[in-house]
């Protein structure tokens, strides 16, 4: 395809995205993003929680490229401080999720439709768990330009700052890189994420640009404790509030996740 009607295909897609109720959307190479820090350090933590649990004839962390994928789109729904309820954790007559997640579901399932019917692009369905081979997703939307990593270990976007969710889906199509972020939003701040961690997650060096090889870490500074971080996500489970759910006996649950490093972070609040 020549470059201008790629630019435009390119364009298309991302504004699609959002007609579908995405707030951001972008596109990176699947060449470029399986050189992300990420996708080449593959470490899991050495606990087993969601995200990291064992699978049978699977290496954790090891994503699981379908063959013929050439590009992955990311799309982004903010997820605003005066609207805490998309974040939270709900369970009952289903398996649990929260408005927000579903949000990005709806928009990943009417694009793939679009892409296939009307772009006769292939898209290709990803897990949600590394465990289980998906892609790195922060990874995907730095290198698709949306933002930076913050020193929060979060994806700071200039809108939304660290408030937004994201989700990838790859494509057979072979889509140019829509931008790297030349900007560092944490140069401007004083770091209050650190301040306001209650399990004083960023508390120590845990790995170093020396030992990855990498002059951008994942963890960006290498200071972020999946361990401790996790240890705040045990109180914040067993704190859950009961809650009614229609057309049922059995109460249902809610629980409400610390995001007290997103919501301390100046960024994206304009
Ligand atoms: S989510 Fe909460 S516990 Fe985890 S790093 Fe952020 S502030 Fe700390």
């Amino acid at each position: 395809m020549p470059e201008k009607n790629v630019q435009e295909l390119v364009r298309l897609i991302t504004a699609k995205a959002k007609e579908y109720g995405a707030d951001l959307a972008g596109v990176v190479s699947v060449d470029d993003l399986k050189r992300s820090p990420s996708h080449v350090i593959i470490e899991m933590p050495k606990f087993e929680v969601a995200g990291t649990k064992p699978v049978e004839g699977r290496k954790c962390g090891v994503v699981e490229w379908p063959g013929g994928a050439r590009s992955a789109i990311v799309i982004a729904v903010a997820h605003p401080s005066e609207k805490p309820e998309l974040d939270w954790w709900v369970t009952g007559s289903s398996a649990g999720n929260t408005a927000g997640n579903l949000m990005l579901m709806s928009v990943v399932s009417k694009l793939a439709e679009w892409l296939e019917k009307e772009r006769k692009i292939r898209f290709f369905k990803l897990p949600y768990h590394i465990e289980h081979g998906t892609v790195y997703m922060k990874d995907t939307a730095a290198l698709a330009g949306l933002g930076c990593i913050g020193e929060n270990n979060l994806l700071l976007t200039p809108q939304y700052g660290p408030r937004q969710r994201l989700r990838v889906m790859l494509t057979d199509a072979d889509l140019p890189t829509t931008g790297v972020p030349d900007f560092d939003l944490c140069t401007y701040y004083p770091m209050p994420c650190r301040e306001a961690c209650p399990q004083d997650a960023f508390a120590e060096k845990i790995h170093s640009k020396e030992e990855y090889g990498f002059a951008e870490l994942p963890e960006r500074s290498g200071v972020y404790s999946r361990v401790r971080c996790n240890q705040q996500m045990g109180i914040n489970n067993a704190d859950f509030e009961a809650i009614e759910i229609e057309g049922q006996k059995k109460p249902g649950k809610r629980v409400k996740y610390c995001r007290e490093c997103e919501l301390a972070c100046p960024a994206g609040f304009g």
